[in-house]
């Protein structure tokens, strides 16, 4: 059952005469519930690769499929859809809306994908229990710690139950102890659910407590052995 399959991944980014390709022929493939991390040198290609993954931006050449659907065959909406439904996303910075309350923010994704109030309401209210943020629904993310704010944004990627998460840096602006914490809680929710993880992160503490552990260099995935991590 695989989540993520990516062929044959080009990008080329092309500012005037000036072409830079990131890679050139990358494969990967994340099954149903493993844990993948990526790491990589500043530059390597690290959120370039996230971004093709998650359908933000179009490889130069290859396919991304997710969940069995090849999404350069799909339309702009159905492509959206399919990221609501399938996907979720954790950034370094938790790209809260600051205007709503943590539990309004949570229950966006559920209302875009078009379900009602009261049950977006229930599945995001159980959802920030679950991240330890029961006592915070009302509070709104100016009010909210750093830890908590990311916690949030945990739970607002997780609220449409995705196949899998895809974290660029999703602990990257935390001190080491609530990254560690932040860190745990994603495992906790990948055991409980089944949700696959593709984090970015450049802390290898962090990165070897995933199934694996993949380097971006030079183009290409190479899969690290433990013992490397
Ligand atoms: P990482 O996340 O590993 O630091 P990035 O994916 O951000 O790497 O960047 C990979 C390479 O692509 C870098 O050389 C970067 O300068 C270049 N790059 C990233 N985004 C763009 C863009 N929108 N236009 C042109 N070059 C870009
Ligand atoms: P069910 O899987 O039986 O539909 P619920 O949707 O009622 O379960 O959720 C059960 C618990 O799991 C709740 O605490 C909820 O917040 C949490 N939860 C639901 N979906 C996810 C998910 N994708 N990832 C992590 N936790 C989730």
């Amino acid at each position: 059952d695989e989540v993520i399959r990516a062929q044959g991944l080009a990008k080329v980014y092309a500012e005037g005469r000036m072409h830079t390709p990131v890679f050139n022929g990358l494969d990967l493939t994340v099954s149903a519930g493993e844990t993948v991390a990526i790491i990589g040198a500043s530059g390597a290609g690290k959120s370039t690769l996230l971004h093709l993954l998650g359908g933000l931006d179009t490889p130069t050449a290859g396919e991304v499929f997710v969940t069995g659907h090849r999404m350069s065959g799909l339309t702009d909406g159905q492509r959206g859809l399919l990221r609501n439904r399938a996907l979720g996303f954790v950034y370094q910075f938790h790209h809260l809306l600051p205007e709503f309350t943590a539990l309004e923010n949570v229950m966006m994704p559920v209302l875009l994908g078009g379900q009602e109030v009261a049950a977006a309401k229930e599945r995001a209210q159980l959802l920030l229990e679950s991240v330890g943020l029961g006592h915070r629904l009302e509070h709104k993310p100016g009010e909210l710690s750093g830890g908590e704010r990311q916690r949030a944004a945990v739970a607002r990627a997780l609220v449409n139950k995705p196949a899998c998460v895809l974290g660029d840096e999703p602990t990257g602006n935390l001190d080491d102890k609530t990254a560690a914490t932040v860190f745990e809680l994603m495992l906790e929710l990948n055991r409980a659910h089944h949700t696959s993880l593709v984090l970015v992160t450049h802390d290898r503490s962090l990165a070897r407590k995933l199934d694996r552990v993949l380097e971006l260099r030079e183009g290409r995935l190479h899969e690290l052995a433990s013992s490397e991590v």
